[in-house]
């Protein structure tokens, strides 16, 4: 019973029975197995009084499943995609889906060009393989096994006209039972399910058209009014018609009976059916024999209810079933004839449905659930206690990506999960944004203060040296003068006691000299006294000689005392070096901490830009589910941007104004590793937006990263980079410009380098983009763009397999183009390069994007005759044979049949091996 449902209901439905010993999934579907439910009732309707015994519905569960803690308020979202359709498969040929599913990760990837996509996930992904069975099975069984349990619940479909709501819940399946749809298949499960003694199922079938709710089983009854029990909450349709259902077969004669009303209807009214709501209301009555009321006991405080709760308990449970009208905008100039008011009118409930679950899924306090003929109707039975489960329905087509992003959005905000934790998140954003400021400031501060102790005790010192040493000088010249003057009046005195000794000497011999004549030889006396003066002079020189000897002395002892001050001097000279080494260290210090303030604004920068994008989201009541990690954040973000193009300019408005595009660029060439991961980064995030594009380009950005692909040895960069230049290079402008300044060979070589196959992934990408340039195709070829791209399936990733495949795809497309012309003429350069053999062996590869790209290139060189020698001896034409029969693609094989019938030689080498097609 569970199976193939099971992933769906996991958890969800189990945790809303917590505290209860078992759960409506894992047992069969069987009234009286699960005597633990009243008590679960009773628990969640002990706030709100409500007084219809077993019923869980209360008063505006539309407004109840705003408490994030009731789990099983919260809307479960499937999206199912539509095959191709004849129309599509022959006008989108040349074009792929504009989503990608992955049902294993139950995501959904909508293209947003041909090089970027955003990811969403659902409750449930079911592709265009998915059978009726499985959609049933995934998207209403649990709603219909909780209506049983006596819930309410409500399966809706919503989607473009012609995406598949009708088919989805409203199939009969009469001629194949496996195309039955939700409508017949909940019943089947219903009625197998109560017991025809003892239980009731009954049947409304209602259209709901410009706020008028007209009974499809009585076409008479065409302005049925919606009552509300003010008490219990309960709505109730008591104009309808309401049929008892007995069997299977009545119910396909009522949904027959319903269906043709409802065409005469619209056809009186003029109206199309993709403008209405139609509604199935199943009323599902059971009586719980020979319960005891054992919730009492479990719930203390719940006697009062206890008491009305006595058996007989009857059970009573409302599946509605809701095909809604197309959510395409009603073309206001009025295609249909409709005036402005009418075309108000006629997508009331649908935007009050949305409004709702906005206002759901952004907590807010007052639901709007009156403004709408709809969410009345739905009110006890949509989100709060009941069960919902969203089918939104999308197609394949590029055409309609605007209508296919805008279902997505809806389905998005439905899923309406853990808000307040990414409110948290937001805040916590902020806190460390403040946080960093402060620290930011203090550390500039704290620097600044150092800086300045420094230079104060630099300059202390100094000048204190300063002192010293002009004070040592003035006392040596003091010294060494005081020590002339003294030597010079010694010397002086000296002198003169010399110059009196000798005036003396003469004085003396002059009166002696007479003496002389008469005898020759001196008297005793006069010998005497010679021998006196010689003896004093002897005396006086050697007082002399002591004196110099002083002197010497004293001049040493300064000379000493001079090389002491010089050693001092020196020593605060090495004081001084050391001071300002730690100055010099300083500086350094500095300039790395203003690297990483740099690095912290650039974070800062990323963060409050995100910052605003999640808040914005979040004021806008944003999709619910947002997956960690920045990019997924992004990508949640941005196509929301796109919806309000307005919003959008405003916050790059507000970004460039607070930062500036010149400063986030020139962040790219910052000294700081981390500081240009974060600016490149960013740029690649603005680059994303084709609004921003030029601005970035008129900036000097895309010359930035180039020179960033041949400058930087960081693979993250080249990563960055190389993707924010694919970005660029979906721009014929841009293109030219990445030509004229090398890039091809600054892509061939950062392929060259690369190890991350994501990194050749983007390069491959962006030479995919150029490739794609009809102005190009020689330079790019010239320059080796060709044999880049071939160099990079060395790597072996799909991803870049894939990029690889466009680019030569795009590469033989604008050839075959000029060829055409008459503007180029010769063998393909393609061919020229080498790039044939790896063509033709992936040709058939696995991965369904690469081989559409490659069977296209083939068609494209297939088309001129000057490639058919080298195709049929490359093995080619056996490709084009086997594309021509095997190929999915209705276009794709037309135009591989075209191009061999055209061409002599490959008729005539088909008739060589006598192959017939
Ligand atoms: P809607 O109700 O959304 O306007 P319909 O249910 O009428 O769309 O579907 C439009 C067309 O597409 C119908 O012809 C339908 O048979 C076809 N179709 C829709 N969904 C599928 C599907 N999953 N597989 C095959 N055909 C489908
Ligand atoms: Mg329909």
């Amino acid at each position: 019973m569970a199976s193939g449902g099971g992933n769906y209901r996991n958890g969800t439905h189990r945790s809303s029975l917590k505290g209860t010993t078992t759960t409506s999934i894992d047992r069969p579907l069987s009234v009286n197995s699960n005597p633990s439910k009243p008590a679960l009732k009773t628990k969640s309707l002990s706030s709100v009084g409500a007084s219809s015994g077993l019923r869980k519905s209360s008063p505006g569960s539309l407004g109840a499943a705003k408490d994030d803690a009731g789990v099983p308020g919260r809307v479960r979202v499937a999206v199912r995609l539509r095959p191709r359709n004849a129309e599509e498969s022959a006008a989108d040929a040349d074009f792929a889906d504009c989503v990608e599913l992955q049902p294993e990760l139950k995501r959904l990837k909508l293209r947003k060009n041909n090089w970027d996509t955003d990811t969403y996930a659902f409750d449930e992904v079911l592709t265009e393989f998915a059978s009726q069975k499985r959609v049933y099975e995934v998207v209403a069984k649990p709603v219909v096994e909780s209506v049983l349990d006596g819930y309410n619940g409500t399966v809706m479909a919503y989607g473009q006209t012609g995406t598949g709501k009708t088919y989805t819940l409203g199939r009969l399946g009469e001629e194949d039972t496996a195309d039955r749809g939700i409508m017949v298949r909940a019943m089947e499960d219903i009625l197998a399910d109560v017991s025809p003694e003892s239980d009731s199922v009954s049947v409304s079938y209602l259209q709901l058209y410009m706020e008028s709710l007209q009974d499809l089983l009585d076409p008479t009854n065409d302005n049925i009014s919606i009552v509300e029990d003010p008490k219990s909450g309960d709505v109730s349709l008591p104009g309808a018609t309401v049929v008892e259902i007995r069997d299977q077969q009545s119910f396909l004669e009522l949904l027959h009976l319903g269906e043709a009303h409802r065409y005469a209807a619209n056809t009186k009214l003029n109206t199309e059916s993709s403008r209405s709501h139609a509604i199935l209301m199943v009323h599902v009555k059971r009586s719980v024999k020979g319960r005891e009321p054992a919730h009492s006991s479990e719930n203390g405080n719940s006697t009062n209810m206890a008491k009305s709760l006595r058996p007989p308990l009857v059970r009573k449970g409302k599946l509605i079933v809701v095909d809604l009208a197309g959510s395409e905008r009603i073309d206001k100039s009025g295609s249909e004839g409709h005036t402005l008011e009418e075309a108000k009118s006629i997508n009331l409930s649908l935007s009050a449905l949305g409004k709702c679950i906005n206002a759901l899924a952004e907590n807010s306090a007052h639901i709007p659930v009156r403004d709408s003929k709809l969410t009345r109707l739905l009110r006890d039975s949509f989100g709060g206690t009941a069960r919902t489960s969203l089918v939104i329905t999308i197609g394949p087509s590029p055409r309609h990506r605007g209508e296919t992003a805008s279902t997505i959005m809806f389905g998005q905000r439905a899923m309406k999960v853990e808000n307040m934790l990414k409110l948290k998140e937001e805040f916590d954003y902020k806190s460390l944004a403040r946080r960093l400021d402060i620290q930011l400031d203090k550390l500039i501060m704290e620097h600044e203060r150092k800086q300045k102790a420094f230079e104060d005790e630099i300059e202390r010192i100094t000048t204190d040296a300063q002192v010293r040493i002009t004070e040592a000088e003035r006392n040596f010249a003091d010294a060494m003068e005081k020590e002339r003057l003294k030597y010079q009046k010694d010397y002086m005195e000296s002198i003169k006691k010399l110059e009196e000794k000798w005036m003396m000497n003469q004085q003396k011999q002059g009166g002696e000299r007479k003496h002389v004549c008469a005898s020759f030889y001196p008297t005793q006396e006069q010998m005497v006294s010679t021998a006196e003066e010689v003896a004093e002079v002897k005396k006086l020189l050697s007082k002399e000689t002591s004196l110099r000897k002083a002197a010497e002395e004293e001049v040493n002892n300064l000379k000493s005392q001079l090389a002491q001050l010089k050693i001092s001097e020196a020593s605060t000279n090495s004081e001084i070096l050391k001071l300002q080494k730690m100055l010099e260290d300083e500086a350094y210090q500095k300039e790395k901490l203003e690297g990483e303030i740099s690095m912290l604004q650039s974070q800062l920068l990323q963060l409050s830009f995100e910052a605003d994008e999640t808040r914005r989201r979040l004021d806008r009541g944003g999709p619910g589910k947002v997956p960690g990690g920045l990019d997924s954040l992004i990508a949640q973000v941005r196509p929301q941007l796109k919806d309000s193009g307005n919003g959008e300019k405003a916050s790059i408005a507000k970004l460039f104004e607070q930062v500036g595009l010149q400063k986030i660029l020139s962040l790219l060439e910052a000294e700081d590793a981390d500081v240009r991961i974060h600016a490149v980064k960013v740029v690649a995030n603005l680059a994303a937006e084709e609004t921003n594009q030029q601005k970035i380009v008129e900036a000097g950005g895309l010359t930035s990263l180039l020179r960033l692909l041949g400058s930087s040895e960081d693979e993250t960069v080249h990563r960055v980079a190389a993707g924010a230049i694919a970005n660029l290079a979906m721009n014929e402008t841009n293109q030219e410009l990445i030509m004229s300044q090398g890039g091809i060979s600054l892509l061939s070589m950062t392929a060259a380098n690369a190890e991350d196959p994501q990194t050749l992934r983007m390069v491959a990408g962006a030479v995919a983009n150029l490739c794609g340039n009809d102005k190009l195709q020689n330079k790019l070829r010239g320059e080796g763009g060709i044999k880049a791209l071939l160099g990079m399936v060395k790597c072996g990733h799909p991803d870049v397999l894939a990029q690889v495949a466009r680019g030569i795809a795009n590469f033989a497309k604008c050839e075959s183009r000029a060829s055409t012309q008459g503007s180029k003429t010769g063998r393909s350069l393609l061919i020229e390069d080498g790039a044939l053999p790896w063509i033709v062996q992936n040709a058939n590869n696995d991965a369904s994007p690469i081989r559409r790209h490659i069977e296209l290139a083939l068609c494209h060189l297939a088309q001129h005759e000057v490639n058919a020698k080298d195709m049929i001896s490359g093995g080619a034409l056996w490709e084009l044979v086997r594309i021509l029969q095997e190929c999915s693609r209705e276009d794709i094989r037309t135009l591989a049949h075209r191009t061999l019938t055209s061409s002599p030689t490959f008729l005539a080498e088909l008739r060589r091996l006598r192959i017939d097609f």
